[in-house]
């Protein structure tokens, strides 16, 4: 294939001739310790903390990875080559810690469950299959859970990009961004599994989430990151 020879299969790594991450590079992804997301102090479960919780709609967050070293290389890999290999490991790793965490697991049981992600603006959206890269993974993770992926909401305008922007100007460029859709089929009292690929403030997903809130308010909100950037 001519991906192959463009970009012939090599551990992200080590550079040996593997699928993407050999074995012993595997072991160097080390989990993300658990964090209140909005605070990152300690909270057991990757719960959001009592205080945070007082003006946040999210209410969890289940990270794989600190973003450095191997986890950095193996979702830049994923951004450009192999990515349906990559995004489908990363994709069952994660619902491996759906699977195991006690709350979504009963969730899950009780079909209770579903995952979303966060819209691009329409303009993008012909791009959308190839490059979003959280819709491909949401995608993925969907189907290794069995379980819907939902189109809660699109972009209603560009945004300027986030990269030089502090934390408050960050929050202020994303205000009313999205513009959310019919949601009378989502089952009540539903949880939504916001998927992204990395995380750095999380001020994108929880302007989300907190958007979708405003018309539908007895739905959960979760947030399931493949890795965290470190600031
Ligand atoms: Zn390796
Ligand atoms: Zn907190």
């Amino acid at each position: 294939m001519l991906l192959d020879l463009l970009f012939p299969r090599t551990c992200v790594w080590c550079w040996k001739k593997w699928e993407y991450l050999c074995p012993e590079c595997k072991k160097e992804l080390y989990s993300h310790p658990e964090i209140c997301p909005f605070c990152h102090q300690k909270s057991s479960d990757f719960q959001t903390c009592k205080s945070c919780a007082e003006n946040q709609v999210l209410q969890w967050i289940i990270i794989w990875f600190a973003y450095k070293w191997v986890a950095k290389k193996l979702i830049l890999k994923a951004k450009f080559a192999h990515k349906k290999d990559v995004i489908s490991f990363m994709a069952k790793r994660l619902a491996l810690l759906v699977q195991t965490n006690k709350q979504l697991k009963l969730k899950l049981e009780n079909f209770e469950l579903f995952v979303s992600y966060v819209p691009s603006h329409w303009r993008r959206r012909y791009y959308e299959k190839w490059y979003n890269q959280s819709m491909l993974l949401a995608k993925s993770l969907a189907n290794e859970l069995w379980i819907p992926m939902l189109e809660l909401a699109s972009k209603k305008s560009y945004t300027v990009s986030q990269l030089h922007l502090n934390r408050s100007e960050r929050q202020k460029n994303l205000k009313w961004v999205f513009r959310v859709w019919d949601l009378s089929q989502v089952l009540n009292w539903a949880t939504i599994l916001l998927v992204d690929d990395v995380t750095t403030t999380g001020s994108t997903l929880s302007e989300l989430a907190k958007t979708i809130h405003e018309s539908r308010n007895d739905l959960n909100f979760w947030w399931a990151v493949i890795a965290r950037n470190m600031w």
